[in-house]
């Protein structure tokens, strides 16, 4: 009988114990983690991942926990989508409405926050409202821990940097002090990856607007020109005090822009020519809502 290569067993390492997992990571560094296992069930089941070792987190208590750090939040990778929307709806609206995307009921109740950037698909619907808040994610080892930014963690489609050894801890966030957005086209309304995506976020303390696109792209990519055009035209006509609508002109170039910063493929999912005039679309769409958002609040 030919032998297919894949092993004939797997060892499932478990632990309630962070510091153990770390441990048995250092000592299995080819061993997958597992968290929900929403996207790692899936590799399994079609055979495109045939682990020899898996580390289940799904019992560290410490991986489930947030609260407040330094004035940012620091949320745990074990925080499930379903989590996260009822206990940090309020102060990460942003990933919140990304969140209430994602799947199903059943799958935002399993699905972690950390799962998604263990996977760092382009589709993810968690990683643009993380970039857009210039989120930090948390990576530990038996060594140490350091933090490093959203948007070098994710190095290309499915790629992270994770080291062998380590795992993602949590991820640190800025609390929203304005109104943020998410908006997601798909080919039906529920249970889709994202064909594009855009998450914005309005800051007005430090009096500016991030923008940044999904799946439009080997990653998760910010619009740093639309970004700085628009935080022009709020400061040139003052509009962050008197809270008057943004021109019609600047929307529509500040979509342009978005449109522009997109590098999308074509794929089963939509035409690259269509993912950039859908992301116009939502550029314009997405802050038009967040600044009306601004101007009511
Ligand atoms: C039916 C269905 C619908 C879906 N819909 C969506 C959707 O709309 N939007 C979307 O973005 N995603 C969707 N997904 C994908 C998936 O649900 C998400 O990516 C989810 O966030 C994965 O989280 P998880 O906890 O299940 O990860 P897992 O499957 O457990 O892990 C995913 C990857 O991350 C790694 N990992 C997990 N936790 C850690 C950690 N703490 N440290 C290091 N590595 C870790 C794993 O080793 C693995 O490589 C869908 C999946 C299914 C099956």
């Amino acid at each position: 009988m030919a032998d297919s290569g894949a092993p004939s067993t797997v060892e499932v390492l478990q632990t309630d114990s962070w510091e153990e997992a770390l441990a048995l990571k250092g000592a299995h560094p080819e061993a997958v983690p597992i968290a929900g296992g929403t996207d790692l069930m899936v590799e399994l089941n079609f055979d495109r991942a045939r682990p020899r070792v898996i580390l289940d987190l799904t019992r560290i208590p410490e991986l489930t926990e947030w609260g407040p750090e330094n004035g940012r939040l620091r949320v745990g990778a074990g925080v499930t989508y379903a989590r996260l929307i009822a206990e940090l709806g309020d102060r990460l609206p942003g990933l919140a409405i990304a969140s209430r995307t994602v799947g199903s009921p059943q799958i935002r109740n399993r699905g972690t926050i950390g799962g998604n950037l263990g996977t760092a698909s382009p589709a993810g619907d968690g990683l643009p409202p993380l970039f857009a808040s210039d989120a930090e994610v948390e990576l530990a080892s038996s060594a140490g821990t350091r933090r490093i930014a959203v948007g070098e963690f994710v190095t290309g489609p499915k790629q992270n940097c994770l080291a062998d050894d380590e795992l993602i801890a949590a991820f640190h966030i800025v609390p929203a002090d304005g109104p943020q957005e998410f908006a997601k086209i798909g080919t039906r309304n529920a249970m889709v990856i994202a064909v594009c995506s855009l998450a914005l976020a309005i800051w007005p303390d430090r009096r500016s607007v991030a923008a940044c696109i999904g799946s439009a792209g080997p990653t998760p990519i910010r619009t740093s020109e639309a970004e700085r055009f628009i935080a022009g035209v709020l400061d040139e006509h003052d509009l962050w005090s008197s809270r008057r609508p943004v021109p019609a002109a600047a929307l529509d170039r500040f979509g342009e822009l978005v449109e522009h910063a997109a590098r999308p493929i074509d794929d089963v999912r939509g035409t690259a020519r269509y993912r950039h005039h859908a992301l116009g679309v939502l550029g314009r769409r997405t802050l038009t809502w967040a600044w009306e958002a601004y101007r009511c609040g």
